[in-house]
């Protein structure tokens, strides 16, 4: 089906003139080319696309040709081109066939036909093409139809399509808490069968769905479905049993905030990541000092404080991801211990200048933002580090 100019709305002008480019100088080369994916999706829902991928007739290394220095190939079970237009990436692949039946995907490099390529992609709303010469959109999947109705469904039997690639329950309940849209019964069902085939996936690609969706100012709703679709406890089961327990919302209290913080902040100013991953574990840090500590009428020291983070954050992240990167999970340990310098339990601040001059201090207070945006009763001790903060900076740079 195609949708012409006169059927929709996409606005020309919105899009990214390299993207636009790129497809040109494939056309003008004798391939087809066109744009696919989130970006022709975010395109007919009004959003501005992060990013821009391109599906073209032209191989790996044809394109490498076209584009020479300004091209790499990436990949081995999967090559795409990357094409640098200044700082901006774009991603072209080639039109591949294959793996809609089979079971597991190893060979990925059988090139196809373009409607070959949209069924093997993920979701109907993701499998569109826009053709910016005509300015039309091309629809063999009924993405046109599911955008319209806000309906998110797999492309083929949603069955085979999660067990062949089981992250593809990830980005569903990412697309779900994203665009509100609903889950089509079919879908949902193979969602709530094949949760735990979620195990099977590559850990390293699993921690970077979840990662993306904190940064994404939409992961409360997110983590809220993943643990409701039963996805959560196969991951972070430690982290699950707490979201259900009667703390569990000050987590979403946290998530919220760092979501609500995402949308309004600058791009260069934006919460890391490690801040953001502390907002899962803050509250189970605070029950838990509060349970070995504070019943007891004791206070932890810092040494004290430490060493629960740590183990914290070994029972619920390292646990579940041998593998979780060290540097991630040294920072958000100096970020939860920093908490209780930055809001001590004697209500006594102290600092001095070797404080301000730690790396990651800096991060240590925008997780106190974060607090603070869902109490607002800490928005004094925020707004007095955060003046602080500001103060050391201004001499830094001078
Ligand atoms: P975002 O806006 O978050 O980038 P996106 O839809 O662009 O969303 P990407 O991860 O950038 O997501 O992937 C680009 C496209 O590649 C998707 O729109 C989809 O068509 C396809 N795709 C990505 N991952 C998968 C997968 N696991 N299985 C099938 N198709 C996929
Ligand atoms: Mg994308």
């Amino acid at each position: 089906m195609i949708y012409h100019a006169t059927d929709h709305d996409i606005d020309a002008a919105q899009i990214d003139k390299d993207a636009i480019n790129i497809i040109q100088r494939l056309l003008d080369a004798g391939f087809s080319a066109y744009l696919v994916g989130g970006s022709v999706r975010d395109l007919l829902l009004k959003r501005v696309p992060k990013d821009y991928d391109i599906s073209t007739s032209a191989r790996p290394e044809q394109v490498k040709e076209l584009f020479r220095r300004q091209c790499i190939l990436i990949g081995r079970r999967f090559r795409l081109a990357h094409i640098r237009y200044g700082h901006k990436i774009f991603e072209v692949s080639t039109f591949r066939a294959g793996e809609n039946e089979g079971d597991l995907i190893v060979q990925d490099n059988l090139w196809g036909t373009p409607e070959e390529d949209v069924l093997r992609r993920d979701f109907t709303i993701n499998g569109l093409f826009y053709d910016p010469t005509s300015h039309s959109v091309i629809d063999y999947v009924g993405g046109w139809e599911d955008i319209h109705k806000k309906v998110l469904k797999s492309i083929g039997n949603p069955s085979i399509r999660f067990r062949q690639d089981p992250v593809r329950m990830i980005r569903l309940l990412r697309f779900s808490s994203r665009t509100g849209f609903a889950i089509d019964p079919d879908t949902k069902e193979a969602l709530l069968q094949l949760t735990q085939e979620i195990l099977k996936s590559s850990p390293a690609r699993i921690l970077e769905e979840m990662l993306k969706m904190l940064e994404s100012g939409h992961s409360s709703g997110f983590f809220r479905e993943m643990l409701h679709a039963g996805i959560l406890k196969h991951l972070f089961p430690t982290l699950a049993t707490f979201l259900q327990s009667r703390h569990g919302k000050e987590v979403y209290q946290l998530l919220t905030a760092a979501d609500a913080l995402m949308k309004k902040m600058p791009h260069d100013r934006k919460l890391t990541r490690a801040v953001l991953a502390s907002a899962l574990l803050f509250p189970i840090l605070e029950k838990e000092i509060d349970f070995q500590f504070l019943r007891k009428n004791a206070v932890p020291n810092f040494g004290q404080v430490m060493d629960l983070s740590g183990h914290i954050i070994h029972g619920v992240l390292i646990n579940a991801f041998s593998h979780f990167p060290r540097k991630l999970s040294s920072e958000i340990h100096y970020i939860l211990s920093m908490q209780y310098r930055l809001t001590p339990l004697s209500g006594k601040r102290t600092h001095g200048p070797r404080l301000l001059r730690q790396a990651d201090f800096i991060h240590a207070v925008d997780f106190l933002h974060v607090r603070a945006t869902a109490s607002p009763v800490l928005s004094e001790p925020y707004e007095w580090w955060s003046h602080l903060v500001r103060g050391a900076d201004h001499h830094k740079h001078r």
